[in-house]
Parts: C-alpha cells; sequence; structure tokens
C-alpha cells in the first residue's frame, strides 16, 4: 500500500471526451474541487474523431426548426424506444449548449448573415448540425480543454493553479468502491509507471464512451472496452438495452491495423458504388419494399440522379446505413466478399482523378497511407463496422443519476436517449447537454455529503485484483480479446439469429474461465498486455449482456436485427431490457418504456404513432389531453 498515491475531490470524472469534460466544468463552476481522470491522453477522446457536427435545433439555416421538431426527429429515428424526457431535455437544451460553447472560445462556420451555420444530416428534417468545417469534435474538445485551463487559474497566485482542477491522463480506473449503495471513490493505475491510485470522493461521473473494442471490426479506438459500463455494472448500477448497437456501413478492412476506420458517406454521395467479388452492383437486389419509390431499381436511372435528381430516383448505395450495412453482410456471408472479408467501393472507374482527389482528400490520404490503395485508380475495401451502442447505463433523466447513490453517467456510456438507433450529430449534443446535468447534479450531492474515506482493506484487494493477471498461469489477452471478438462478429454482429445467440452465449461461457485466468507478464510500467488483461473483464461482462438482451428481443428495431424475428412489435416498443449484476451473473428484466406526455404525442399524426404503439397507447393518451 506504500505504493498507492492517495487522492481526493468532491467530484471525480472518469472520462476526458465531451460528457466528462463539461460535467467537470459545471462541477468546478459549482465550487467543488474535481479531479478529471482519463485512460488516453488528455484531448485523444472519440469527441475529438467526429467530424459531422452537433444537432441543436437552433433555426439558422431553417427558421421552421425548433426543439419539437428535433424531438420529433429523435424519437423517429429512434424507433419510439428512447426515454421521452431524455430526448426532450436534449432537444430543448441543445441550443443553449452550443451558443455557450461560443461564449468559452468555440468558433462554428457561420451563415452568410453571421450566424452558426448548420448542415443537413440522415434522420434530421431540418439542417440543423452546427459544425467546424469537418473536424467539429475537434473544435468542441479544444474549447473545454481551454476553459478547463481558465478554471485552473483560480489559486494561480498561491502556485496551486490546479489544486481545484486537476487533470489526469493515461490513468485507468479499474473499480469503483461503494458502501452501503453509496459511491466513496474509486481504485486506479497510472499506464506509464504501473503506479496505483486511490481517490476518495462522494460523487463520482462516469463519461467512459462506448464498448467498440468488443468487436474486431470497429471505429473505435483501442480505450473502449466498456470500462464505465462494467464499473456501473458491478458498482449495483443496471444498463438498458444492450442490444441495440450501431453498425456503420462502410468501414475499412484492410490492412488489419486499420480495420474498422470509418469511409465517409460521402464517398457514396459522390458517385461511388458497392460492388461484390462477382463485379455486380448487388444493391439494387437490396432494396426494402417500402423504400421502393425513393429508389432506383437500374444503374442507369441511379447514375442519372447525381445530375439530374428531380427527374430520378437516388441510387440504392444510398439508402439508409442500417439497410446498406445488412446489405453488405449478406453479400459476404453468401461468399461474394472480397479476400478479406469486406466488398469493393469503387469510386475509381465511376470519377476522374481530379475530381477525387478534390472532393474527397481526406479519404484519398487514408487509404494512400493506411492501407497503399490509391483511391483514383483501385477500389477500396470495406465492410460494415461497429460505430457507437446505443444501451447504456440507466440514469434518471433530469439528473443523470445511476441507481446508486452519489453515481452519475453521461455520453455514450448512458443509455436511454438514443432508443434504438442514434441519430448523426445527437451524440456531440447529448454529451453537452447531460453532461453539464450531470456535473450539476454531482456537485450538488457532494455538497450535502460527508468527505468519504477509504479503508486500507478495500484499496489492498481492489490492488490484489489489479494484479492477479500477473500470478496466473493462462492464456495471454490478445488472444483472448481476438476470441471474444471472434464471437461477437461472427454470432451477435448486425444480423442476429436466436441458435447464434445462444450459440454466443455458450461460447462467451466457456470463455469465462479463461479471462479470468488471463495472464500478464513483465512488469507494470508501459505494460499494455496487463492493461488489457485488466480490460478484457470489462468487455466480457458488457458481451454477455448484449447477447442476452439480443436472444431476449425476438424483433428487429434499429440497431437489432433479428433475422428469424423481422419487424418491430409494438408490444416490444413498451419494452426496455434492464441488465443487472446478480451473483456475478449477468440477469435481465424488464421494464415498461416511460410512456409519453400527452402534450408529446400531439407532435404526431395518430398514422404514424399507430406503426410503432398499441392502439390502447396512444389513443387513451391522446384522448387524456
Ligand atoms: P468519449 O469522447 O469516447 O471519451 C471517453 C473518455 O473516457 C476518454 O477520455 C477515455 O480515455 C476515457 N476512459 C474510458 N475508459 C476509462 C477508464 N477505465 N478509466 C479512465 N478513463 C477512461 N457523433 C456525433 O454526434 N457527430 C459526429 O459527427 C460523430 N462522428 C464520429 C466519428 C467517429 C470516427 C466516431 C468513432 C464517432 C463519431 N461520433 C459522432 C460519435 C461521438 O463522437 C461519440 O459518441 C462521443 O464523442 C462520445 O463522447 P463521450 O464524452 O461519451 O466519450
Amino acid at each position: 500500500l506504500n505504493d498507492v498515491e492517495h487522492l481526493a475531490c468532491d467530484v471525480l470524472v472518469i472520462g476526458a471526451g465531451g460528457a466528462g469534460l463539461r460535467a467537470a466544468v459545471e462541477a468546478r463552476l459549482a465550487g467543488k474541487t474535481v479531479i478529471v481522470i482519463s485512460k488516453s491522453l488528455f484531448g485523444k477522446a472519440h469527441t475529438v474523431m467526429a467530424e459531422g457536427g452537433a444537432a441543436a435545433a437552433m433555426g439558422n439555416v431553417n427558421a421552421n426548426d425548433n426543439w419539437q421538431v428535433h424531438f420529433r426527429d429523435t424519437m423517429r429515428g429512434g424507433k419510439f424506444l428512447n426515454n421521452y424526457r431524455m430526448a426532450e431535455i436534449h432537444a430543448q437544451e441543445a441550443p443553449d449548449r452550443i451558443w455557450e460553447l461560443e461564449t468559452y472560445g468555440a468558433l462554428f462556420d457561420r451563415t452568410p448573415d453571421g450566424k452558426i451555420s448548420q448542415r443537413n444530416f440522415g434522420g434530421h428534417e431540418y439542417p440543423r448540425l452546427a459544425h467546424v468545417g469537418d473536424r467539429t469534435g475537434l473544435e468542441l474538445i479544444r474549447t473545454l480543454q481551454q476553459k478547463l485551463v481558465s478554471l485552473q487559474q483560480d489559486d494561480e497566485a498561491a502556485g496551486e493553479g490546479e489544486a481545484k482542477l486537476q487533470v489526469i491522463d493515461e490513468t485507468t480506473i479499474t473499480e469503483l468502491f461503494i458502501e452501503q449503495g453509496k459511491v466513496k471513490g474509486a481504485f486506479g493505475y497510472r499506464r506509464g509507471t504501473g503506479r496505483f491510485m486511490a481517490i476518495a470522493a462522494p460523487a463520482i461521473v462516469l463519461a467512459t464512451g462506448g464498448i467498440g473494442r468488443s468487436f474486431k471490426v470497429t471505429s473505435n479506438s483501442w480505450e473502449y472496452t466498456g470500462d464505465g459500463h462494467a464499473l456501473a455494472l458491478r458498482a449495483g448500477a443496471s444498463l438498458i438495452n444492450m442490444e441495440f448497437i450501431q453498425f456503420h456501413p462502410t468501414g475499412m478492412v484492410w490492412p488489419p491495423s486499420v480495420r474498422g476506420i470509418l469511409v465517409t458517406e460521402s464517398v457514396r454521395g459522390d458517385g461511388g458504388v458497392l460492388k461484390n467479388s462477382e463485379g455486380e452492383r448487388f444493391m439494387f437486389n437490396y432494396i426494402p419494399e417500402v423504400f421502393k419509390a425513393q429508389y432506383a431499381d437500374n444503374p442507369e436511372e441511379g447514375d442519372r440522379w447525381y445530375t439530374d435528381p428531380d427527374s430520378n430516383r437516388r441510387p440504392p448505395e444510398l439508402l439508409p446505413r442500417d439497410e446498406v450495412a445488412r446489405a453488405i453482410n449478406s453479400e459476404v456471408k453468401a461468399g461474394r466478399g472480397t479476400e478479406h472479408g469486406g466488398v469493393f467501393l469503387d469510386i475509381a472507374s465511376r470519377r476522374s482523378a481530379e475530381y477525387i482527389t478534390e472532393r474527397l482528400p481526406s479519404m484519398y490520404h487514408q487509404f494512400k497511407e493506411l492501407a497503399d490503395v490509391d483511391i483514383t485508380s483501385e477500389p477500396m475495401e470495406v465492410g460494415p463496422t461497429c460505430h457507437y451502442i446505443m444501451g447504456g447505463i440507466e440514469v434518471d433523466p433530469e439528473t443523470a443519476s445511476s441507481k446508486v447513490t452519489g453515481l452519475y453517467a453521461a455520453g455514450e456510456v448512458s443509455g436511454g436517449m438514443h432508443g434504438s438507433n442514434r441519430l448523426g450529430g445527437n451524440s456531440l449534443s447529448d454529451l453537452l447537454v447531460f453532461g453539464k446535468r450531470a456535473g450539476e447534479f454531482a456537485a450538488e450531492h457532494a455538497t450535502a455529503t460527508e468527505a468519504p474515506k477509504l479503508t486500507d482493506e478495500e484499496i489492498a484487494a481492489a490492488q490484489t485484483e489489479a494484479l492477479r493477471p500477473f500470478g496466473n498461469d493462462g492464456e495471454n489477452p490478445y488472444e483472448l480479446q481476438a476470441a471474444l471478438q471472434a464471437i461477437n462478429g461472427r454470432l451477435v454482429g448486425i444480423i442476429r439469429k436466436a441458435p447464434e445467440l445462444e450459440e454466443a452465449l455458450a461460447e462467451l461461457e466457456a470463455l469465462k474461465p479463461r479471462i479470468d485466468n488471463v495472464t500478464a507478464v513483465g512488469g507494470r510500467a508501459y505494460n499494455p498486455g496487463w492493461h488489457l488483461a485488466l480490460d478484457l473483464r470489462n468487455m466480457f461482462v458488457c458481451s454477455v449482456a448484449t447477447a442476452k438482451a439480443a436472444l431476449e428481443r425476438d424483433e428487429s428495431r434499429g440497431g437489432h436485427t433479428r433475422e428469424d424475428a423481422p419487424g418491430m412489435d409494438p408490444e416490444w416498443r413498451r419494452v426496455n431490457l434492464v441488465a443487472a449484476l446478480d451473483g456475478g451473473e449477468v440477469s435481465l428484466t424488464r421494464q415498461d418504456v416511460p410512456s409519453m406526455t400527452p402534450e408529446l404525442l400531439g407532435l404526431f399524426d395518430t398514422s404514424e404513432l399507430a406503426k410503432y404503439m398499441t392502439p390502447g397507447e396512444y389513443r387513451t393518451e391522446a384522448e387524456d389531453a
């Protein structure tokens, strides 16, 4: 225990992406002492990778936009499984959170009359995404970092600028300390030295992002191993709707080191087409009945659309993301994939080299530098990539509080806001809106709570657990991660069916003792094998929660497609699947999705509600109004 660094604060924020930084700002502004912990380097979180923008109904480009329309779009996108109150708060508060960022020093792109510019994006009725070119996330993180630095100046005169707001990066939290159902601190290690750290805090905000690394092919970077989801579960909190995972249709598939990195939808928007290994432009075989009126059924008409969209239907390569992802998946499963398990995305044979390098400069460089592929003369190999998890920690919509006293969650790690499918741009606004609320209510809780004390026994137990892989005689963590990813990719991916999900659960069960016995070799300093060994149990428990929920929900909705249960079932729309730990095992219970208020139901046509809800639900509620 001599080797453990002891710290204390009022509000501990775990994660330094947009949600964590916004929470930290709010808690510090409320007068609390704050520590922010980040697994990766400060400034390197997923938030920084976001390109498209942040959705907020400011109405700058189309004055018809307002929070009600944004709310409606979000509920439609989530197929009405969203926590309506979160979607309502999000739509109402997002504009203020964007304007506020400008008061912190952000500068968004402008309309000709000087307002914050907004762009169109899938599922949003009006241009709504506030953006900074194609690097909005970078501006968001840069601004929040700058705001944090400005809040670290209050004790500058005493030489303690950071005394009340400290950022500790390259540090991983492995345990939360809980006493009588309340949080009292966290335990972790510095990645560089391996030195342990125990932080006492009466309030904790989890803002650790997603779970993407449980899949082999993902747009997520190395640190997204579901740590916050698993920490919450082990602390006694619950996760909701873990079956809903968003797969983006086009990620890179080759070489292995870059597998999953996003290939922008603009490639298809600018004329790129998808082909299988037989050279067939296969998307024409995958136009669902409901979209037949809007999509061309032959290449000639599809091609004419690019120059004459008014007289022709759009090409099927531009169907919604889930449709394209499922089509690619089917081609590969049918043996018509590329050598590396993807399909071809070809723009080289359709546009001049000048056009491609001018319109898609970053894609050109991405493929040239990472894959040695010249996209002006060769096709790209692409395939679906795990991108985002809609499921997450169950939180109170007003306060972002989990079921555990003093434990809050915001951003991608929380659940409910996006229902079964997230609209592009709604994550950046989500993390600002609920990051602020989490910081505010965590600060309020800290004010009303005595400073906790950590005991030597609990710190020693967390240390023993963290060191366990060094004493084990099992397998190497990389092999076990590959085995876990293979199960998820093969059996819990884009298309699911009951027997495969049962197989996944059996295979995960068989993997458990191997993960429990995972082995780390070498010392504690700079040891990524040891780090991964500790992350594995988090990926494991999230994978079990996802597979169990996917087996239970025998319908298809948003990011969950069951081949053996196609179509949405209105009865299932009323159900949240809640995962908790029961004697160390993931248990699932069903919970009612909260009913929308009559005012909010009134924003939709009855004919639309009828597509999603059971008749009693909307009629009764509407009549009550
Ligand atoms: P993150 O930004 O993911 O940050 C998580 C933080 O937690 C990191 O600091 C990490 O190091 C830390 N952490 C994790 N585990 C631990 C641990 N155990 N201990 C300590 N720290 C830990 N969304 C949009 O709205 N618009 C877009 O245009 C858009 N584009 C995207 C492009 C890409 C390539 C990707 C991958 C995502 C995109 N998204 C977009 C989604 C969006 O960027 C993310 O959902 C969002 O940024 C998540 O923010 P967050 O604050 O919840 O977490």
